[in-house]
């Protein structure tokens, strides 16, 4: 199994994206770790800088795009930028272990053309758009603001779909579970 390979997830806020992924993460076989990124939004409840993410101020997202740090980076929502730092790529790399990028669609279209091949491109669907509200707002973490934003965000995200490798739907949450298993393992084991 050759290690150093990097799995790209995007997928609309609130597809179970994060549980889908944090579950196939635990079969160690897969060699998988997640890359932080670094972002100027403030933490959320229960959310720790170094972990979840690097939390920056925007002064110091703008000097690590100008000191060229950034591998990638977008505005995803408006004045909120995230970006994968090529160092933590390269940490994860060191360790000998295969890259998992939780990032949003235009990130993720750029790394698949920069890796080509050594980069495997997932998109989690939510069943429906209405499913998509129902499940942020269940969620409980963000304002009604803060939701309809993520569904019109939502709603351009997956258009990008078909750019991707390979798409799962969540639908149900174990069948989503076991795709992405299958998908990821057949990838690193090529
Ligand atoms: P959240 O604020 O819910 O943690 O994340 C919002 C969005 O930012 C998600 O769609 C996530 O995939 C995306 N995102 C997180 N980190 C990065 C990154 O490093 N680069 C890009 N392009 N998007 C990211």
């Amino acid at each position: 199994m050759t290690a150093g390979k990097l799995i790209i997830i995007s997928a609309p806020s609130g597809s179970g994206k994060s549980t889908i992924i944090n579950e196939v993460i635990k079969d160690e076989s897969l060699k998988l770790e997640f890359s932080i990124s670094a972002t100027t939004r403030p933490p959320r409840r229960g959310e720790t800088d170094g972990v979840n993410y690097y939390f920056m101020t925007p002064d110091e997202f703008k000097a690590a795009i100008a000191a060229d740090e950034f591998a990638e980076y977008q505005e995803v929502y408006e004045g909120r930028f995230y970006g994968t730092l090529k160092r933590e790529i390269e940490r994860i790399n060191e360790e000998g272990k295969n890259v998992v990028l939780d990032i949003d669609v235009l990130g993720g279209i750029n790394v698949k053309k920069m890796y080509g091949n050594h980069a495997l491109a997932i998109f989690i669907k939510p069943p429906s758009i209405d499913i998509l509200r129902h499940r942020l707002l269940s969620r409980g973490t963000d304002s009604i603001e803060e939701i309809e934003r993520r569904v019109s965000k939502a709603e351009f995200e997956l258009g990008y779909a078909d750019q991707y490798d390979q798409q799962v739907v969540n639908d149900v949450l174990r069948v989503a579970i076991d795709e992405t298993h299958d998908i990821i393992r057949d990838f690193v084991n090529q």
